[in-house]
């Protein structure tokens, strides 16, 4: 078989955790299989590396932000690398420009156009193991691009997707995906197999466990995904299409996103062109909005609220003052101490009434929900940041997320 595997940051810490991750590729090769290895930065190498940039400057230059933010993987590949070699195994390492990982141009959050295979087949077939960089691209300039944080996820799916490969292995500090984060509610359960859909949706909710581009990559190349413990041999979660069986499950996970900040709109004249104007400045200095809301009309004004990430609040109010005055609004406010709790589940599509105990969960435990927004198999709520863990317990609770769901519920 040709495996992908792609191991985290907390799996390649120390130098000991690099020599364990060495016998386990090893002991893959030994089995006889062909193996791509995509490795991130050691533990805290790549916040360090952001530190030092925003020491210098709190608006850097993109593509020197990803000039030295991205360093960190050509450590760790070089590492695994020689571990490899010491163990008397011929691998080699490769980083993203030696083995042609193509991106556009948006540094700091590149997105990955095309893989150059053939360097690696030929190395395959010399019987090499193939370390790749995670993270890290280059642009048709050939300036280095990086992926956006979490991004070496989206390397592995990729090269993956580019070799079909018959497996890609996500290598990480936890069993598998659960029900939700278990550093925040011990009693979540490891789940054995995930849809594409719901991952991805937990994803883009908070789950950082997977980055939700290689999500996408694994969904429309049909990868097959696995997330499972660098230390350990347990079997894991499995992503794949979704099935019947998925769908008798309400929910299917929990998630949290302290990230986002609200900013709203007070007495906004309500006519139409009025929100194309608020937001149209705002996609045009490429910052996402996420949910939005606009409150009924009184006297032809009306309140608009909504999220954006929270590392782009300060841009995005500056942008919204002005907008606000040009359009005659009474004033700006924003409150970048909220926190978007979320569960998600395809047996939505099929149960109503998940919504109405996710919000009386809520409101028994006293906290107060200031946005939602749902989809197909999503419900979100906006609700004050110091409430975030104990949002997320409640509602695995409420949701019996620690048992196992009975067989024909
Ligand atoms: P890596 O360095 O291996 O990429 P990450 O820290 O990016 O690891 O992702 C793994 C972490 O994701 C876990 O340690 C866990 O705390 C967190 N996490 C958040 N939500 C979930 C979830 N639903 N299932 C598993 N892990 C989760
Ligand atoms: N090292 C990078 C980061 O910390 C990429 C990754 O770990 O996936 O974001
Ligand atoms: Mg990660």
């Amino acid at each position: 078989m040709l495996i992908v595997q792609k191991y985290g940051g907390t799996s390649v810490g120390s130098l000991e955790r690099i020599k364990n991750v060495a016998r386990r590729i090893a002991k893959f090769k030994d089995e006889g299989h062909d193996l791509v290895v995509t490795v991130s930065a050691m533990a805290g190498e790549t916040n360090r590396l952001v530190d030092l940039v925003y020491g210098l400057s709190d608006d850097p230059d993109p593509r020197e932000y990803d000039q030295v933010v991205s360093t960190g993987e050509q450590v760790s590949i070089g590492l695994v690398a020689i571990a490899l070699k010491e163990m008397g195994y011929d691998a080699i390492s490769l980083t993203g420009w030696q083995v042609g990982m193509k991106t556009d141009s948006a540094h700091m959050k590149a997105r990955i156009l095309d893989v150059d295979t053939e360097k690696i087949k030929k190395y395959l077939k010399e019987g090499k193991i193939v370390i790749v960089a995670g993270f890290q691209g280059i642009d048709e300039e050939g300036n280095i691009t990086t992926l956006g944080r979490g991004g070496s996820d989206t390397t592995a799916v990729a090269l993956a997707a580019a070799l079909k490969a018959d497996l890609c292995e996500i290598y990480t500090d936890v069993d598998g995906v659960y029900t939700a984060d278990p550093r925040i509610v011990p009693k979540a359960r490891k789940l054995d197999k995930i849809s594409y859909e719901e991952m991805l949706e937990m994803a883009s909710l908070g789950a950082k466990v997977l980055q939700i581009r290689s999500v996408e990559f694994a969904m429309k190349y049909n990868v097959p995904l696995v997330v499972r413990s660098s230390l350990n041999f347990n079997p894991g979660t499995i992503i794949t299409k979704e099935d019947k069986e998925m769908e008798k499950v309400l929910v299917s996970g929990v998630t949290y996103n302290k990230n986002e900040a609200k900013i709203s709109i007070r007495r906004v004249p309500d006519r139409p062109g009025i929100a194309a104007k608020i937001f149209e400045p705002l996609k045009e200095a490429n910052i996402n909005v996420d949910m939005i809301i606009q409150n009924i009309s009184k006297d032809g004004y009306t309140d608009l609220s909504f999220t954006v990430a929270r590392n782009e609040m300060k841009k995005a109010v500056e942008i919204v003052k002005k907008v606000a005055e040009e359009i005659g609004a009474e004033g700006v406010e924003w409150d970048d101490t909220i926190a978007k709790v979320s569960i998600v589940g395809v047996g939505m599509r099929s149960h109503p009434g998940v919504a109405a105990i996710m919000f009386k969960t809520l409101a028994d435990n006293n906290i107060n929900i200031m946005m939602i927004s749902t989809s197909e198999i999503k419900i979100s709520c906006v609700i004050d940041e110091k409430y975030t863990e104990l949002a997320v317990r409640v509602l695995h609770d409420a949701f019996n997320l620690d048992k196992e769901p009975e067989e024909g519920e």
